[in-house]
């Protein structure tokens, strides 16, 4: 009798061990090097988007030590400082550079006051409507041609584009220290459409910046150009 019932307690046992033993081997080792390797891609390099360094001086507006007129930024009416006369000897010498390659460069707009801005644009507004006079004619105060550092140049109108004139400014005019202000595939960010003829001045270093940099200056210093109502 004694040995009968021995035999089911250390069948029990038996069956305990055996049935405990696979389990624990597919139980996780805590101390084994993890399977999966960690994501051995580099953290990718944010570069962080430089802040304007906007400074308003008697209404008038500075990004990075550059004065803006644009949707966003407006000059004071009184402002009237007439065609910047280093921007007039830097489109002479642009006009002379111009000269050597065949081409004829000549100013068909450049300084314009806040009340000739004011009565241009009112007068566009009357023939195509406000919204659509947006798109290429400055409510006053806006005006780049109010900071005296911009031309229109030759024919202002879609005539110019594609003429050995507009291409040859495209080229070149960085070259002198100007730059194409609202170039064909930055309509949504200069908030005009495109316009080879309009040059703005801003001294040859800089002008070749934002030329090899492939931005608009508004993309270039980190600003808008986007009316307020
Ligand atoms: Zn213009």
């Amino acid at each position: 009798m004694r040995m009968i019932r021995f035999v089911p307690v250390l069948a029990l046992a038996l069956c305990a061990t055996a049935c405990s033993a696979p389990a624990e081997t597919v139980l996780p080792d805590p101390t084994a090097a993890p399977t999966a390797a960690p994501t051995a891609e580099p953290t990718p390099e944010v570069t962080p988007e430089p802040t304007p360094d906007i400074q308003v001086v008697d209404g008038i507006t500075y990004v990075n030590g550059i004065l803006i007129a644009n949707k966003s930024y407006s000059l004071p009416a009184d402002y009237a400082p007439g065609v910047s006369e280093e921007a007039q000897s830097a489109f002479e010498e642009m006009a002379a550079g111009a000269a050597q390659d065949g081409i004829n460069l000549y100013i068909a707009s450049g300084f314009r006051s806040y009340d000739y801005q004011a009565k241009l644009y009112q007068r566009y507004v009357d023939r195509d409507g406000k919204e659509k006079a947006d798109t290429y004619s400055a409510r006053p105060g806006h005006s780049e041609h109010q900071t005296g550092l911009a031309f229109d140049l030759n024919e202002v109108s879609d005539a110019f584009i594609g003429t050995p004139e507009a291409e040859w400014l495209a080229a070149h005019a960085h070259e002198y220290g100007f730059i194409i202000r609202y170039p064909a595939d930055k309509v949504e960010i200069t908030g005009y459409k495109y316009e080879p003829w309009h040059v703005r001045y801003l001294g040859k270093e800089t002008a070749a910046a934002v030329y090899e940099s492939g931005l608009c200056l508004e993309e270039y210093l980190g600003i808008d150009s986007v009316y307020a109502d």
